[in-house]
């Protein structure tokens, strides 16, 4: 069924805590964890308790969720006290731009001079 967790899915064994991550937040639809080969002194994932290939199809399915993801990104700012700094939100989607995990999920980074446009 849609969404539901998917066996083969690093990110949903990191929902089901069968698969460790230093978690700094969690809410009843989403958990926040640090990158583990951060690009930025902040680099959170923000991702989805349900499974979704991506942002797209999470958006499209439960977009309550997609808003969620959303708020908790200024959360994450604000706990690695950022917000005021400025921050950048990225959702890959596709391998083409460099997704490599397909459980949606949203990067959050600051804490350097982000350059635009990105690589
Ligand atoms: O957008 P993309 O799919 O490339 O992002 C996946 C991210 O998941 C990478 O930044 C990678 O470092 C991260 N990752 C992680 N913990 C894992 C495996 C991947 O934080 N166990």
């Amino acid at each position: 069924m849609a969404g539901e967790p998917q066996a083969d899915c690093l990110f949903c064994k990191i929902v089901a805590g069968e698969v460790p991550a230093t978690i700094v937040r969690e809410t009843e639809t989403t958990v926040a964890f640090r990158d583990i080969n951060p690009q930025a002194p902040t680099h959170v994932l923000v991702i989805p308790k349900v499974h979704y290939p991506d942002a797209a199809t999470l958006a499209a399915a439960e977009p309550q969720v997609i808003a969620d993801i959303l708020r908790e990104s200024r959360e994450v700012a604000v706990e690695d006290k950022v917000e005021d700094r400025g921050y950048r939100v990225v959702f890959n989607t596709g391998a083409g731009a460099g997704q490599t995990v397909f459980h949606a999920h949203l990067h959050v980074l600051s804490g350097r001079g982000l350059q635009w446009p990105p690589g």
